[in-house]
């Protein structure tokens, strides 16, 4: 099996895999990954991430033009925001998921860092999370936005909209968006609680053991 056809079976299986799980909803959310050839892989337009066919993915040449496969996703910007930032990601996953939504809409967060530090997982998987802020879907400024976050967060929280998030290969991208689904669900829990997130001191030793990007 070649590493292409590997790659569009995956994207296939994670998409169906976060839809049954409701972190996907209707043709919402989209993934992607760099082909070793330099080119992509994408989910397409109105594709639903549980109904994925492997043969109709969005098909992109090293420089980013489309050559093949279903339409694109109006949201291929924010893929390519991240991967043109980020020599080492190997795939980027974008979804509407319902509680990283909600922390998205909350006025008393720190826009350049959004979630406390509540568990290891989520310092060691997603790290800092900045908000972008809100821009109307498509506007040349939400790609801007990005991209100045891109370099220096793998993770980024979109105002109003949920995470894009890039990782080193596919199911580093998975999981670090899933942490961070589960991270903002938590938080909204725990919202009026006195809570003890880590330390500065306890996040410090996280990072230097582990790093924090994936
Ligand atoms: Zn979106």
């Amino acid at each position: 099996m070649s590493k292409e056809t590997r790659a569009r079976d995956a994207i296939c299986e994670v998409g169906l895999s976060l839809f049954s799980r409701g972190l996907t909803f209707g043709s919402t959310g989209n993934i992607s990954i760099r082909l070793p050839d330099g080119g992509w892989l994408m989910t397409p337009t109105n594709a639903s991430l549980g109904k994925l066919d492997p043969a109709t993915l969005s098909k992109f040449d090293a420089v980013g033009r489309f050559v093949s496969g279903g339409k694109p996703t109006k949201e291929a910007f924010l893929h390519f925001c991240m991967y043109g930032q980020r020599a080492d990601s190997r795939a980027v996953v974008h979804l509407h998921s319902t509680h990283s939504v909600a922390v998205s809409l909350l006025a008393d967060v720190d826009p350049s860092d959004v979630l406390p530090p509540l568990t290891a997982y989520f310092v060691m998987r997603v790290g800092r999370l900045p908000l972008a802020p809100y821009y109307p879907p498509g506007d040349e400024a939400l790609a801007r936005a990005v991209e100045a976050l891109a370099g220096e967060h793998h993770a980024v929280l979109l105002a109003n909209h949920g995470p894009v998030v890039a990782g080193s290969s596919l199911e580093n991208a998975q999981y670090a968006t899933e942490e961070l689904e589960e991270t903002a669900k938590l938080f909204l829990m725990l919202r009026g609680e006195t809570i003890k997130p880590l330390t500065p001191a306890q996040v410090e030793d996280l990072r230097a053991r582990y790093g924090s990007s994936s």
